[in-house]
């Protein structure tokens, strides 16, 4: 696909998305759909878990708190944010910020299927244990054990790291290297430069 038809599913697919929500979907308080941003033809993607407050009042993902750290996390590797594309499980923000249930991640994965589909990113980036489990399909992981281990999601390189927001809520030194680590992993994978590295 041209990055012009990528342009264009995309936008087909954020219609689509939208009309199914609104005729599928509970109004349990959300606003807005954040159905996914960034470049329709990058090579890396991120993978979040759904919408918070912030982002349900924008229709954007990761602009709030954990967004905002993200966003510190790409600059670390070397690249804009505009250069990624960042996406989420569920589209719409879950009531309260609750984790999403089984059933609602369910529903909205063949709608992240397409979005990766159409991107077709080298790697996928996913952010903490829910995006992990439904992408690799797999209910029993513990993102501290799987975090920095290569895996695979019909033929693209997957990297599962902690959440941003986790590492809000536990910023210690440790768990910030874990991060950085697999981040330097993800840019060896794409054989992109380790910034502050000789
Ligand atoms: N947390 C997520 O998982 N996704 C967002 O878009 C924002 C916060």
């Amino acid at each position: 696909m041209s990055v012009s038809e990528k342009v264009g599913a995309l936008e087909a697919l954020e219609h689509e998305i939208a009309a199914w929500l609104e005729a599928n979907w509970e109004r349990n308080g959300w606003t807005n759909v954040v159905f996914g941003e960034g470049d329709p033809d990058a090579d890396l993607m991120f993978v979040g878990e759904g919408p918070g407050a912030d982002e349900d009042k924008q229709g954007r993902p990761f602009v709030g708190r954990a967004g905002q750290l993200l966003d510190k996390q790409i600059a670390a590797m070397g690249l804009e944010r505009e250069q990624v594309y960042i996406g989420n499980i569920v589209k719409t923000r879950p009531p309260g910020n609750r984790v999403p249930t089984p059933d609602e991640a369910e529903r909205c994965m063949p709608y992240l299927i397409r979005q990766i589909e159409i991107i077709q990113p080298k790697v996928i980036v996913t952010l903490g244990a829910t995006s992990t489990k439904y992408l690799l399909s797999d209910p029993k992981i513990a993102i501290t054990r799987e975090r920095g281990k290569w895996r695979q999601w019909q033929g693209v390189d997957v990297m599962p790291t902690f959440h941003p927001a986790y590492l809000l809520r536990q910023y210690t030194p440790d768990n910030r290297r874990k991060v950085w680590d697999d981040l330097q992993k993800v840019l060896e994978r794409l054989g992109l430069p380790i910034p502050g590295r000789a």
